[in-house]
């Protein structure tokens, strides 16, 4: 399998080499040269077997040119290890038809464990293999960060540079973050948005000098690997649930696109999905996008569910790549006139495409908490603000009559990573697992600086300059 980028000026590459480099070099984002294809009896087949053993014959197909399948059953072995829930993802019923799939039973209590677990692994494989080291940077809006800190903190040759808005994830988020004191990570609070992190870390990939200097790579979900990861979640969810050949809809709650577009992924390799929901909080950029064909980014508004709150959502490019039929100098000239523009109109033919998939709904911040209220009453248990989005636009998609048939919510976070609105909501203070319970009395190492990528770069080459 190779990969090729949605801009279409560079060279297709291996998995190995999309892995290492996160975005391709003409700006794009790496892509599957054709979907692998499935049976409904195959994925079945492999939805029902272990998590570990599924990850690892899913991930096959996307990296066997790289990875022998012995060595990426190690890696999704001891990844899934990780967890402390040994069915990994486990699939809660709600409902006659709806169910929640818990996503937050990795190291970091939130999904991003599940691609960033077997990247670390990934990374350190390959590095050792050519006898390379790199630099890892990456923007979060909170749980990036501490998922990609946590599976690279052991990494020998590996540095982790993590940017997050300082002052807007949570307090839980920050100190996972930030109480990993590994000589190979450095946080930096950046003073601006999440956006303004990822502008930052555009501008250093864009640096070659810079890029050589410090060996630069990337684990934002721009990075292909995190988005084949994820695939697998939708197999075992849908093996568990579906009768036959059924289509079942999944909802996810959305910000940068990447965890949606796994199941996209998932779908185009043959798995039935009937739609996928984006559930978008008050930063409603794709709700509009995918509603009235109005991709033109707002300001960001801070919200109880900060790791949705962004405005520019890269993995989009991906899906506008499928949309108007993988023909990458049309998207190469949608994207530039996007960032000239500073907003897009999409065209009645490419939304025509993408609704055949997607449908959307964005939910403000009293609806999360209520929902997580409501949640709470009915059925007794915490669900953490992200979650919330996704079920309050499940229940509405339901009840408008756009979603029909079983939905599957994504269980994004657990309660306790964000326990603000989670007692603003009900009264009750999550509680963090036991693994965590000194998460507050551990020392922090944290930088800042101001929104500006030299103030950046000068910390980051001072550190890990060779
Ligand atoms: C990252 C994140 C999301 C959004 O996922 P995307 O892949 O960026 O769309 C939703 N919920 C939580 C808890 C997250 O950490």
């Amino acid at each position: 399998m190779k990969y090729i980028s949605t801009r279409g000026a560079c060279p297709a590459v291996d998995f190995e080499s999309a892995l290492l480099a996160g975005l391709a070099p003409d700006g794009g984002l790496y892509m599957p040269e054709t979907w692998p294809q499935l049976s409904v009896d195959d994925a079945r087949r492999i939805g029902r077997l272990p998590y570990a053993e599924a990850a690892a014959e899913i991930l096959s197909l996307f990296a066997a040119e790289s990875f022998t399948k012995e060595e990426l059953s190690a890696m999704a072995a001891d990844a899934y290890g990780t967890f402390t829930d040994e069915r990994v993802a486990p699939l809660v019923k709600l409902g006659p038809e709806d169910w929640m799939l818990e996503l937050f039973h990795g190291p970091t209590l939130a999904f991003k464990d599940f691609a960033m677990q077997i990247l670390g692994r990934l990374f350190d494989a390959a590095l050792e293999r050519s006898d390379r080291r790199l630099t890892i940077i990456a923007a979060t809006s909170g749980d990036t960060g501490s998922a990609a800190i946590e599976a690279l903190k052991s990494c020998s040759r590996v540095n982790v540079v993590v940017l997050h808005p300082e002052g807007r994830v949570s307090a839980v988020q920050q100190r996972m973050m930030t109480s990993v004191t590994a000589p190979n990570v450095m946080n930096i609070a950046v003073k601006g948005s999440f956006d303004d992190c990822q502008a930052i870390v555009k501008t250093l990939f864009a640096d070659d000098g810079f890029v050589r200097d410090v060996r630069l790579s990337g684990v934002n979900s721009i990075n292909w690997a995190r988005l084949a990861a994820q695939t697998v979640y939708y197999f075992t969810a849908w093996a568990q649930l579906a009768d036959g050949d059924e289509a079942v809809n999944f909802v996810v709650p959305t910000g940068n696109f990447g965890d949606v577009f796994a199941g996209y992924a998932a779908k185009r390799m043959g798995l039935p999905i009937a739609r996928l929901g984006v559930a978008a909080n008050a930063n409603d950029i794709l709700h509009r996008a995918i509603a009235h064909g109005d991709y033109t980014p707002a300001s960001v508004k801070p919200t109880a569910s900060p790791s949705m709150d962004i405005q520019v959502a890269s993995n989009f490019e991906r899906l506008l790549f499928e949309a108007k039929n993988r023909d990458a100098e049309v998207l190469r000239n949608a994207m530039e006139a996007f960032a000239t523009n500073k907003g897009m109109k999409i065209d009645d033919q490419t939304l025509e495409a993408i609704r055949k998939d997607f449908i959307s709904d964005a939910v403000s911040m009293e609806e999360t908490l209520a929902e997580i209220a409501r949640h709470y009453k009915e059925t007794g248990a915490l669900i953490d603000p992200h979650t919330a989005v996704g079920r309050a636009a499940a229940i509405r998609l339901r009840e408008t009559g756009r979603l029909t048939g079983k939905i599957v919510t994504l269980s994004t976070a657990h309660p306790a990573k964000f326990p603000e609105a989670v007692e603003k909501a009900t009264g009750e203070t999550p509680a963090l697992p036991d693994f965590y319970a000194d998460l507050f009395d551990r020392p922090e190492k944290m930088e800042r600086a101001p929104a500006d990528p030299e103030a950046v770069k000068s910390l980051v080459a001072k550190a890990f300059a060779n």
